[in-house]
């Protein structure tokens, strides 16, 4: 459906849970408290939004959390949604580390794509900016996923580490997506949650530092999936570059997206803790009839006050407190 400023919203990100199998410093950079179990939406309770949402014009869907590989039987969800009548496609963004242990249950639940979020390929930088070691794990999975045939992107924030070393994690990156003949996008680090306190690099900075070590760069005009990148193409290289600068170049004019927390809320902007509870109305007691329509009145009352921008330039306006874990990045 149309939300109140023409555009056309059927895309809808889902966070299953808030809890991690990671610490990134700039996302949850410690143990912060978990949702209570009682507090997450059950399968059957998202299955339920998400049909309410494809009645209005949700197509497609992306799972993500905290880590949605950690939420016990995912890929049952998965294919619950898959299954949903209106869905023509679910995704899955995950940091990868058990990837390699879930590639053939989430190609047999129908996974349409997969992102990795992956920040650096070397150990001691992987250590500190995720508290952890995985870093073999991810680097295991990753070329499987390739290999089984799952369309597989690269997902790194853009994060800025300083000279002499600016772009030595991002062409890392570059040459080892291009290596595997994949797509690899750096997303502008968000003020949200601990995002607030983190140096990111400016997309207006990071695109010509990677057009001057990689030359010939030009635009690709491609289509690339659903979201707001805007991709380049380095001669001889597989795989295109695409830069998410939500601070730099705000996309909102082509926003489609709306947003379901793991406590049932549903966020209508990543900015703003606006939207409407939808726990409260699945848990209401009323029949299954009135449930599936109040969800739909419900969905319907957030799309169309979807608001028209985010503020993430004037900090103070922003009124979401919830670290991203929870909201689903
Ligand atoms: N754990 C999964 C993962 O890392 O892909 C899914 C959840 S994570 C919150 C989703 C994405 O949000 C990741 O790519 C992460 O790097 C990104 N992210 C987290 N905090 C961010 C921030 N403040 N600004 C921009 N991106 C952020
Ligand atoms: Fe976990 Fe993803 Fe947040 Fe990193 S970005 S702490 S992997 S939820």
């Amino acid at each position: 459906m149309l939300d109140g400023y023409g555009r056309e919203i059927d895309y809808l990100r889902i966070s299953v849970t808030d809890k991690c199998n990671l610490r990134c410093i700039y996302c949850m950079p410690h143990d912060i408290d978990s949702v209570a179990m009682s507090e997450i939406l059950t399968f059957e309770e998202i299955t339920q939004i998400v049909s309410a949402a494809a009645a209005l014009g949700i197509k497609k869907i992306k799972i993500t959390g905290g880590e949605p590989l950690v939420r016990r039987d995912v890929c049952s969800l998965i294919k619950m949604i898959i299954e949903t009548d209106g869905i023509e496609q679910v995704t899955l963004t995950t940091n990868g580390v058990l990837l390699f242990k879930y590639i053939d249950e989430l190609k047999e639940a129908g996974i349409a794509g997969i992102n990795v979020s992956i920040d650096t390929l070397f150990k001691e930088r992987f250590k500190l900016l995720t508290g952890h070691d995985d870093i073999d794990e991810i680097l295991k999975g990753i070329p499987a996923a390739v290999d089984a045939g799952i369309p597989l992107k690269l997902n790194t924030v853009s994060l800025d580490p300083g000279e002499p070393d600016r772009l030595k994690d991002a062409s890392a990156l570059i040459e080892y997506a291009g290596s595997l003949g994949i797509d690899i996008r750096f997303i502008e680090l968000m003020p949200i949650g601990f995002g607030k306190d983190f140096p990111g690099i400016p997309h207006e900075v990071l695109i010509p530092l990677i057009a001057d070590r990689y030359k010939g760069m030009v635009r690709d005009e491609a289509g690339h999936g659903n979201g707001p990148a805007v991709y380049y193409k380095i001669p001889g290289r597989k795989g295109s570059i695409g830069f998410i600068s939500a601070m730099s170049n705000a996309f909102c004019d082509g926003c489609n997206r709306i947003r379901l927390t793991t406590k049932g809320y549903l966020k209508n902007c990543l900015c703003y803790d606006t939207g409407v509870d939808l726990r409260s109305t699945l848990r209401s007691g009323i029949s299954c009839t009135e449930r599936c329509e109040a969800l739909k009145k419900a969905i319907q009352g957030a799309i169309l006050c979807k608001p028209k921008s985010h503020c993430f330039a004037e900090k103070d306006n922003i009124s979401e407190k919830d670290p991203m874990s929870r909201i689903g990045g």
